[in-house]
């Protein structure tokens, strides 16, 4: 919080200063107010009165948000201020980083928030699932026309360059496509029953309310493979997003409700709660919430995944990856190498596919890591909203001290590094501002998947490289790690491919060959096994798990027999 030595400094100083041109015609574009509050609550109507609030650009450490806050133990002083600062001095005004763009959910918003989503879901199960299904193409052509501005919005907040924020806005525009010819495929069965004049349906019904939280590095598209699942299964959803993207949901927010308003639908069918950690507790403990679909990290997964099994709720994971690619003799290097440099450099290395590990055939690793190495010395840091630029920054200052303290422990245990291992320093402004670092590839002295360098997922562009001479011994590492999000082998060897899809080869959720671990589809069912949670999103059978399944005997018969040829008649 804000402190009152802080506040009379504040009021006293000219506060004011002119957001840059390219944030405010970005925010502008997506009609956010630069110069308002801006609420963070929406359940049919937007409010917003919980404690702090900002989002700071990556590229710049702007802040691109208005603050409201109060003093501490002090409810009646409400301080609005009008500004919008550098990130660097709101931290010497004790302001926090990253928290909420403008007032986040209180406590008794998001009760009202979690009540609104039941009532809602209540209203919107009985709406025809093909109707669903127009409302779902209608927020397809809203998300659509507003899709370079969004596009842009996700570059400006959480800093990945501008293909990919309009890609980000595409994967939910594609879900929204494929959601529309569900609502007219959800079908249930007719199962075949051994007693006469019976049968068994299994019939899927809406499930209730969706929780969707998600985390900060796909800020639009995550939600957009949960809402438009969950839409046309006939739910509420509930939308917790990252606190540092906060503009980016209220923007999809403000697109979708606008549709569900004018279809006469409560917006609550799509509320959003923003803030941070107490307000995911808030949601994952309310027994107002059937499903909770959680995108993050591990360790906050593993709470989120016992909070709510232990209310005999149904949960969603999709957690850490810490992703191979395996490169064999025989590998087309044209395409392997860009593949991996995109995999391991795109987005900052902040995908959950990103490409951590890098296993090469003894018989290439020089041609291969030269080839490698002159791309990553081509890139250039640069700010994400240009289109020359590949290398975007790392979100947040903290994922900065990660970066570092991966590359300490690769020094400390030997590694050589190949190249990078720093952040970038004299840039000019205003990327001085922001979390700029060099990717990098190491090669450890061994590799060992138990130890942490191995094991853990370092959120920062970090390449660790080990030799293999056998493809089994590369799919032992490939496999060894808790994480199984993504994996991909590079071969034109048919056998290779035999024993890279099959029961003996890599136990990822994705596993891909002569394609790259990062960058998915929406048509196949998305997600990880293992510590990265086995859950399933987006296309395949992942609708499945959005409606609640009953199996329904039904007796036409004038005879009501037991299964299994039970007897229960008094016969004495
Ligand atoms: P995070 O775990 O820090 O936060 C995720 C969400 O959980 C946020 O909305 C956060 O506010 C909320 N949260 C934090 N503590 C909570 C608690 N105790 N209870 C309930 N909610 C809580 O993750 P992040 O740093 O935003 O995202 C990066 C991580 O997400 C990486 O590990 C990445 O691999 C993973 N990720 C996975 C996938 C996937 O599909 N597998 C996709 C994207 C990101």
């Amino acid at each position: 919080m804000i402190t009152r030595r802080a506040l009379t400094t504040l009021r006293r100083a000219p506060l004011h200063r002119a957001l840059s041109s390219r944030a405010s015609a970005v925010l502008s574009a997506l009609d956010l107010q630069s110069g308002r509050e801006l609420p963070g609550v929406y359940d049919g109507e937007w409010g917003g009165s919980g404690e702090v609030l900002q989002s700071v650009c990556p590229t710049t450490g702007e802040v691109l948000a208005r603050v409201n806050t109060r003093a501490e133990g002090d409810v009646s002083e409400l301080v609005v201020i009008d500004l919008t600062l550098d990130a660097s001095r709101l931290e010497r005004l004790d302001v926090p980083r990253g928290e909420s763009a403008g007032s986040r959910a209180s406590p008794a918003e998001l009760e009202r928030a979690l009540e609104r989503s039941r009532e809602a879901y209540k209203v919107f199960r009985n709406v025809p699932a093909p109707k669903r299904g127009e409302i779902l193409r209608q927020i397809r052509e809203a998300l659509a026309a507003k899709r370079e501005a969004l596009g842009a919005l996700i570059s400006l907040e959480m800093g990945k360059i501008r293909t990919e924020g309009v890609g980000e806005v595409q994967e939910f525009v594609d879900i929204a496509d494929y959601a529309v010819g569900l609502s007219r495929m959800m079908n249930g069965r007719v199962v075949a029953s051994e007693r006469p004049g019976h049968s068994i349906l299994e019939v899927p019904n809406p499930l209730g309310v969706v929780a969707v939280l998600s985390a900060f590095n796909f800020p639009v598209a995550v939600y957009g493979w949960n809402l438009a699942l969950s839409l046309a299964a006939g739910n509420a959803t509930l939308w917790k997003p990252a606190p540092s993207t906060p503009l980016c949901s209220i923007a999809v927010t403000k697109i979708v409700s606008g549709v569900l308003e004018r279809n006469g639908i409560p917006g609550a069918v799509a509320g959003l709660v923003t803030g941070g950690k107490d307000v995911g507790v808030g949601v994952v403990e309310s027994k107002l919430v059937d499903m909770v679909s959680f995108t993050g990290s591990e360790a906050v997964g593993r709470q989120v995944g016992e909070a709510v099994q232990s209310r005999f709720g149904k949960v969603l994971l999709e957690l850490g990856g810490n992703n191979a690619a395996v490169v064999m003799p025989d590998a087309d290097l044209d395409m392997a190498v860009p593949s991996v440099f995109f995999g391991a450099v795109g987005t900052a290395g902040q995908r959950c596919t990103s490409t951590r590990r890098l296993y090469l055939h003894s018989s290439i690793v020089q041609a291969f890591l030269s080839r490698l190495e002159s791309l990553y010395q081509s890139v250039r840091p640069g700010d994400p909203l240009d289109s020359a630029t590949l290398l975007g920054p790392l979100h947040t200052r903290q994922a900065m001290d990660i970066y570092h303290n991966a590359i300490e422990r690769l020094q400390k245990s030997g590694a050589e590094i190949l190249t990078g291992g720093a952040a970038y320093r004299d840039l000019a402004a205003p990327l001085d501002g922001g979390n700029f670092v060099m990717p990098t590839i190491a090669i450890p002295q061994e590799v060992d998947v138990r130890d942490p360098l191995w094991s853990t997922e370092t959120f920062a562009p970090v390449l660790c490289v080990g030799v293999f001479d056998e493809l089994e011994q590369a799919i032992e590492w490939n496999n060894g790690v808790p994480q199984g999000l993504s994996s991909s082998l590079w071969t034109r060897d048919i056998r290779n491919v035999g024993k890279w899809i099959g029961p003996a080869g890599s136990d990822a959720g994705i596993v891909n060959v002569n394609v790259g671990t990062s960058g998915a589809e929406i048509g196949a069912a998305f997600g990880g096994n293992k510590s990265t949670g086995w859950g399933r999103e987006s296309g395949g059978d992942a609708w499945k798990q959005y409606v609640r399944w009953s199996a329904c005997t039904l007796n036409f018969s004038d005879a009501a027999p037991l299964a299994q040829g039970v007897q229960f008649a008094n016969t004495a």
